[in-house]
């Protein structure tokens, strides 16, 4: 994709003996996939549980149409392979959080388990697209925690939803319509959990990716570095290609609010289809009616009947 800017970084930090995060990129005719991973367990299972969770997304992606479907299908692979994993006795605990934006320009679709995060810079706003799947942040937004309290809570890394933890992980769906020049950002938490918001616009807002990459694992580190830090950067090129796609966005679909769903729900559950009109009565329909009507008949009959 001509203009594409994108940069990604993997740092591990300056407290931490390893990196267990990872990053991974694909780029593709319809303009690319970039994934960011931070793995969790001991010994050496959290860097194999978000490798291999951003090497399944980006294998089963490869070869796939891209729809929310086959983002849903790329996490359920995904997750299915850590799970396996996860199973033996050494990789016990073994998990990852995976962030995947897929670019379908101008369209584009994020998948989202954990507590790393996609933010988009477009224009002057910054927004946080996606939310984190973790103890601190669930108890915000019962309204139990303020986001002040959550940021230095004891329990600020406890995540609630992991790919390979469970036979079946959630994951939130997101779509959304480009605007030239938008810019994503992903990240681990070592970076969100360090950097304000605020800082994060500003680098992004300041700096072409691969610098703004760069400052931004510098600044984690320069406060501190307490963890692994690893982000991508994707900036839109100035011309969008023009064009629609086979299937509705998950945000459409839903009103506005992101769409959780379970891996390995039926794909019909899955809003890639706007109801056009009225919904159509079939056979099923009228067969379904007519016993209802001979069941309540029936039961009439037999009260009318008593003396
Ligand atoms: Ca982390």
């Amino acid at each position: 994709m001509p203009g594409l800017g994108f940069a990604l970084e993997t740092h591990p930090g300056l407290r931490r003996p390893k990196n267990e995060d990872a990053v991974g990129h694909l780029l593709t005719p319809w303009g690319g996939i970039f994934v960011v991973a931070d793995g969790m367990g001991g010994h050496r299972t959290g860097e194999v549980a978000s490798r291999l969770a951003v090497e399944t997304i980006l294998g089963y992606l490869k070869e796939a149409e891209p729809s929310p479907k086959a983002l849903l299908e790329a996490f359920e692979r995904a997750n299915a392979r850590i799970y396996q994993e996860a199973q033996r006795p050494e990789n016990r605990g073994m998990g990852t959080t995976a962030t995947c934006l897929l670019l379908d320009l101008p369209y584009a679709l994020i998948a989202h388990v954990g507590d790393s995060r996609a933010y988009l810079l477009r224009g002057e706003e910054f927004v946080l697209l996606t939310e984190d799947h973790s103890w601190v942040a669930e108890r915000v937004r019962q309204g139990l925690l303020t986001l002040e309290e959550a940021r230095t809570h004891r329990w600020r890394n406890v995540i609630t939803n992991a790919l390979g933890s469970f036979p079946q992980a959630r994951v939130d769906l997101l779509g959304l319509k480009l605007t030239p020049e938008d810019t994503f950002l992903l990240c681990t938490d070592g970076l969100s959990g360090v950097l304000e918001d605020r800082t994060l616009r500003e680098v992004l807002r300041n700096f072409p990716p691969e610098e703004a990459a760069r400052r931004l694992v510098e600044l984690a580190n320069e406060w501190g570095g307490p963890d692994n830090v690893s982000l991508a950067v994707v900036r839109l090129p100035r011309d969008l290609p023009k064009g629609t796609r086979p299937y509705a966005l998950p945000l459409e679909a839903a009103g506005g609010a992101p769409v959780r769903l379970k891996l390995g729900e039926e794909p019909e559950a899955l809003p890639t289809q706007v109801l056009e009109g009225r919904p159509r009565v079939g056979w099923r329909d009228v067969l379904l009616i007519l016993l209802w009507i001979v069941v309540v008949g029936y039961i009439l009959m037999g009260y009318f009947k008593r003396p």
